[in-house]
């Protein structure tokens, strides 16, 4: 199987990543200072990852099936990668469902704009398809990584539910749920089930944990993996469990949905003894018994996804843009005074160092941050070109870009901010509570 390849081979490239190569694991991003004037290289990462390029038919095939132009994160190539995303198409345009899966793990009290790519995208997919959706928040894994007390980050988890409520989903096709809430059940029937099939060699090579790191830590990657089958959901999906998943994340998670996929077709549950039965409605009990023992167990479906590039940091595209940097981030939380002085001091720019001789150059667009950020957040395709074309040539300054940056994302955190207010507590009570989603397909 592809997927088992991809896992033993990942054992040597964490060794490889040691000596100054990328390295992209769901803890760390840093591109190794390679090529490109230290620039991620996601084709290279495409190609570890055994993952396949989104690519314009893909595109445009969500297009034609939503009767709605594609996101802007489709359009620019932010969602840039997927697992079977045209698998999930063919099913749909069929008449099948599925449902989206995404998560977040509360490591702080706000969001920066990096945090917010998955769920903006998230919400698009569930208004574009209208499918349900289930968002994990893990905070379990919060308190063993970063050393938080239960409470704490039981706390974080809620008030990171609301910045996600802030993001506009609909509570009618809408489950949010923390791993201290909801784990046990059914879900953790499934977590057991993945749990037998990976060893800790496995685990090391996916992961690149080592035997002094806790056992909680070794032990959390299946609970990552569960979401992705409807049987973890009874009260949601109860009697759909060939329904599909649809994951849209940032490609650091990969990882944990290779293991995923890799365990799917391994697990999986009995077929119904009522089929049987049907079959042979006159036999004897001993017989049937026999027939229901031997009844093929059926595979649990592999989950699919759709993944993005990264939020770059302020400094440049050699990391991603963190809340363990301060001033690598613009957060949901920051002022409109906050945002203008961080882009006019650390957005680094392509820009050159004199009026004179930015008008003579033109700007060095391919590591300009304020162009890419642009290139994320500014809707009107047009707008984007003139600004790239006017800049790369010299007749726009550094400060006139800036100064529209400056306005398009204020606008946006200014707008998050005020949603965010209006999100009461029993908001989030209701779309954590354990409840069926009776019209989620409609
Ligand atoms: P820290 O630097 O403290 O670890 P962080 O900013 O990396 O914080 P996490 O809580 O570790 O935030 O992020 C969880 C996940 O959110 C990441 O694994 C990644 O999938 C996504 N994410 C974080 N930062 C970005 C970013 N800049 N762009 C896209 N996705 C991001
Ligand atoms: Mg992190």
């Amino acid at each position: 199987m592809a997927e088992e390849k991809e896992t033993k081979k990942l054992a040597e490239e964490v060794k490889e990543e040691e000596e100054g190569e990328q390295v992209v694991t769901p803890w760390e991003v840093a591109s190794g200072g390679g090529k490109e004037g230290g620039k991620i290289d996601y084709d290279k990462l495409i190609s570890k990852f055994g993952c396949q390029k989104l690519d314009s038919s893909l595109i445009s095939r969500v297009e034609r099936l939503t009767s709605r132009p594609p996101h802007v994160f489709l359009r620019r190539g932010v969602f840039f990668a997927h697992r079977d995303f045209n698998e999930i198409l063919d099913a749909y345009e069929k008449g099948d469902n599925f449902y989206l899966y995404t998560g977040r793990g509360p490591s702080s009290e706000a969001l920066h704009l990096g945090h917010l790519i998955p769920f903006m995208f998230t919400k698009y997919l569930q208004d574009a398809f209208k499918v349900p959706l289930v968002i994990q928040l893990t905070d379990d894994e919060k308190c063993m990584w970063k050393n938080l007390s239960v409470e704490e980050s039981k706390r974080l988890a809620r008030e990171n539910a609301k910045d996600i409520i802030a993001c506009g989903f609909d509570i009618t096709r809408t489950f949010i749920f923390s791993d201290f809430g909801y784990l046990g059940g059914a879900f953790y029937e499934n977590v057991v089930r993945v749990a037998r099939c990976v060893s800790f060699n496995q685990v090391r090579g996916i992961f690149g944990f080592s035997p002094e790191d806790h056992i909680g830590k070794i032990g959390f990657p299946p609970v990552q993996a569960v979401p992705s089958f409807p049987t973890s959901f009874p009260h949601l999906f109860s009697g759909r469990d060939n329904l599909r998943c649809l994951i849209p994340c940032a490609i650091d998670q990969d990882p944990y949905f290779r293991m995923t996929r890799d365990v799917a077709p391994r697990i999986g549950y009995q077929k119904p003894a009522l089929i049987e039965s049907l079959f042979f409605p006159a036999l004897q009990d001993p017989y049937f018994r026999m027939t229901r023992d031997v009844a093929p167990r059926i595979g649990y479906q592999k989950p699919a996804l759709i993944e993005s590039l990264f939020f770059p940091a302020l400094q440049g595209e050699s990391g991603k843009m963190s809340a363990s940097d301060p001033n690598s981030a613009i957060y949901v939380t920051d002022s409109r005074n906050d945002i203008k002085k961080k882009i006019n001091k650390h957005a680094f720019s392509g820009g050159q160092d004199s009026v004179e001789n930015q008008r003579k150059y033109g700007a060095n667009l391919e590591v300009d941050i304020p162009v890419k950020y642009l290139s994320f957040f500014l809707e009107d395709d047009a707008e984007l070109e003139y600004i790239k074309k006017e800049y790369g040539a010299g007749r726009m300054l550094t400060g006139e870009v800036k100064s529209r940056l400056i306005e398009v994302l204020t606008d946006m955190v200014m707008r998050h901010r005020e949603a965010r207010a209006a999100v009461t507590e029993e908001m989030v009570d209701a779309f954590m509570a354990v409840r069926p989603l009776p019209r989620m397909f409609d």
